[in-house]
Order: structure tokens, then C-alpha cells, then sequence
């Protein structure tokens, strides 16, 4: 079964270190852009097909309404087969998630929340421009709670401006006081084109120096594991059974259909992607393609991609699966580079396979770049 992404680009305010696609203070097209989406999901050419998960991932699609939200369900269930056990997420902002609003929600058959948290801590939230205070975000996860979610997500950065590795150790031991299941822990990645990049670059903010990050993604494991939860990928850690099974598809390679502006798809032989601007969209959507470019992977760009997203999961590659999808063996294709990799200490064999080492962990994308040819 597939997975849709739904792409709500509204956002209050644009975040200092935001390069998601997503737009401050347009939230005038709402309306407009809810229709558009039902009416490209109502015509889509992948209609009928079968769907297991689906994300509303922003952006800040807690913006919407409830009957805005109704209306894109409505739309995705008259024309997919939805699984009557779908995971469906929706991605919200603690300063738009009030009790009666994540009610309705639940009662609207959403069954997991995303919340951006980041911080509990007034002077970071300041640094990263978001608009909601740590009280905030304790009370949306609780309301969430209140009103009946028990599959809660939040997630949390680290390696912020001024932050210390006491600091971030202290927003881990308010994150797990709260009723979470999965977490998403990221180290801040300064994008060229933000505020906070310019800021950075400028010399008007300084960032932690790389070896105190580390520090703290050591940290990050230390409490998670502690705590009972399960680091099934880089940033992502679980309670048993609460994996993000939306997510779990695009690091195993399997299909996923994207609406909205900036959504992406993958059919298992193509990538595509929307075009970003919303009054095109708004415009086009259901009536002519919102396709911005579409991409055929060959069979060695499918090989490099399998193996990199598989590394993003702490289960790694399985040799076996490999095979079956490639119709050739994993060693014969990328043996040099498991070698090297493992000589190195970022990569370990297993049963079947391998994966990252601890230390791989903190290389990933170095480890990655190796399997490219
Ligand atoms: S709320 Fe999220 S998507 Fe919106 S600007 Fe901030 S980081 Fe970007």
C-alpha cells in the first residue's frame, strides 16, 4: 500500500532558520487552496489505489479549519481505498492546537499529531523565530492527550544559538515528562537564504561549536535509550510500536504520492515534484499539471537510493531484500564500499546486511556520498 503526503504551505510567521517550503502570512489563499487540492486529488490518474498512511505535513497544516480539513479527507477517501487501520498525522504548531480544535480533529479520524516543539526554552524559541512559548507547546501536547491521541509526536532541535549541552539535556527531560511516543531530534542545519544563515555568516549570532553537538547527539541517544525508546532512524526515535509508518515508507523505497504545492512522489520508477507557487497551484490544480519536474531512476541511481534511505534506519540493508528488488546481490554491486566502510568504524555487519556504527551515525552523510557512483 502507498502513502499520501499533503502539503500545507501556510505558516503565521516564517521561522529564522526555515527553508521548508512554506510562506508567512498568505494565509488569505487558504480557502482557494483547499479547494484546489480536493480537486487534484479528485482527479488524480493514481486514483483507486490502495493507502495505508496519510501526512499532513507542512508548512502548518493546523492552520486549516476542521471542515477545511474534512473536505481533503473527503476527497482522499472518495477516491483511494484508505485502509481502515490508516496512520493518519497531521503536523501542528503548539499555538494552534486549543482542546476543542484537537478534538475535533480526533473525532475527524486523525490518529497521530506532529507537533513542533524545538525548545522548551524562551531565549532558543526566540533565536529560531517561533512565534509559541514553551508553555504552549506542554499544553498542546497535553490537550492533544486530553482529547483522545494517543500516538503524539514532537519534535525537538539541538546545536541552536547559545544553547549549552546542559540546555538541551534539560529540553530532553521536559520533552519525555510529556505523553510522547515518537520523537524527531534534529541538529540544526544552517540553509543558505534564511535569516539565521545570514545572521550566522554575518557574525551576529554564533552556533555551538561542532564538538559540543556532538555532545549533545550523544545526549540525545543516551536519554532516549533510557527512556525505553527505540532510535529506529538518524532523527527518529519510537516507543514499541510506534514507529512513523508514513515515514518508514519513504526510507524502505516504497511508493508515496504527493499533493499540494512542493509535494513529491515516487512510483517506484519515477520521482516527481509540484511546482511552489501557490496561486499556480491554485489555479492549475485538477485542471492542468502542477508537475514542476519528473525524473526516471535508472537502475544504479535506484541502487544508490535504496541504500542510502535503507542506512537512515538503524535496521539498515538487508542483503536479501536488496537482491530481490535488484535482481543482483548487494556485495557484488557496493562490496568494496561495505568493506571500506566497515574498516573505517561506520558501518557494521549483521545477520543479512549492515548498518551504521554509532560513529557512522554522526557521518551519515559521508557514508551516504559513498555509495553514489
Ligand atoms: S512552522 Fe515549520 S514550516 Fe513553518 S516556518 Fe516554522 S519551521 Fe518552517
Amino acid at each position: 500500500m502507498i502513502g499520501l503526503y499533503i502539503h500545507i504551505p501556510f505558516c503565521r510567521h516564517k521561522c529564522r532558520y526555515c527553508d521548508f517550503p512554506s510562506y508567512g502570512g498568505v494565509e488569505s489563499y487558504i480557502p482557494a487552496y483547499t479547494e484546489a487540492l480536493c480537486r487534484e486529488i479528485s482527479t488524480s490518474p493514481r486514483e483507486g489505489l490502495a493507502v495505508d498512511t496519510i501526512y499532513f505535513g507542512g508548512g502548518t497544516p493546523s492552520l486549516l479549519k476542521i471542515p477545511q480539513i474534512a473536505s481533503i479527507l473527503q476527497a482522499v477517501t472518495q477516491h483511494f481505498a484508505v485502509d481502515s487501520h490508516a496512520e493518519i498525522t497531521l503536523e501542528g504548531n503548539p499555538d494552534s492546537l486549543g482542546r476543542e480544535y484537537l478534538k475535533s480533529l480526533h473525532e475527524l479520524g486523525i490518529n497521530r499529531l506532529s507537533i513542533g516543539v524545538q525548545s522548551f526554552q524562551p531565549q532558543l524559541l526566540r533565536s529560531l523565530g517561533r512565534i509559541h512559548s514553551s508553555r504552549q507547546a506542554v499544553e498542546a501536547v497535553e490537550n492533544a492527550a486530553w482529547a483522545g491521541f494517543d500516538n503524539l509526536s514532537a519534535d525537538l532541535m539541538y546545536g541552536l544559538p547559545g544553547q549549552t549541552v546542559q540546555m538541551a539535556a534539560d529540553d530532553l527531560s521536559q520533552l519525555l515528562r510529556l505523553p510522547l511516543c515518537h520523537a524527531s531530534v534534529y541538529s540544526l542545519i544552517l540553509e543558505p537564504g534564511t535569516c539565521l544563515y545570514h545572521d550566522v555568516t554575518a557574525g551576529m549570532v554564533s552556533l555551538p561549536p561542532d564538538d559540543q553537538v556532538e555532545k549533545m547527539a550523544s545526549v540525545v541517544h543516551q536519554v532516549f535509550k533510557r527512556y525505553g525508546f527505540d532510535h529506529y532512524e538518524i532523527s527518529s526515535y519510537a516507543r514499541p510500536g510506534r514507529r512513523s509508518r508514513h515515514n518508514v515508507k519513504y526510507w524502505t523505497y516504497v511508493p508515496y504520492l504527493g499533493f499540494g504545492v512542493s509535494a513529491h512522489s515516487f512510483d517506484g520508477h519515477v520521482r516527481s515534484a509540484h511546482i511552489s507557487n501557490i496561486p499556480q497551484y491554485i489555479r492549475y490544480a485538477g485542471r492542468q499539471s502542477v508537475l514542476a519536474e519528473s525524473v526516471v531512476i535508472d537502475v544504479n541511481r535506484a541502487q544508490e537510493d535504496y541504500c542510502f534511505l535503507a542506512l537512515r534506519m538503524r535496521d539498515g540493508i538487508e542483503y536479501d531484500d536488496f537482491a530481490r528488488r535488484f535482481g543482483v546481490p548487494m556485495e557484488s554491486v557496493f562490496g568494496k564500499v561495505v568493506d571500506k566502510l566497515v574498516k573505517q568504524g561506520l558501518l557494521e555487519r549483521k545477520e543479512g546486511g549492515c548498518r551504521l556504527t554509532s560513529l557512522g551515525l554522526a557521518y551519515g552523510n559521508y557514508v551516504f556520498s559513498q555509495f553514489i557512483r
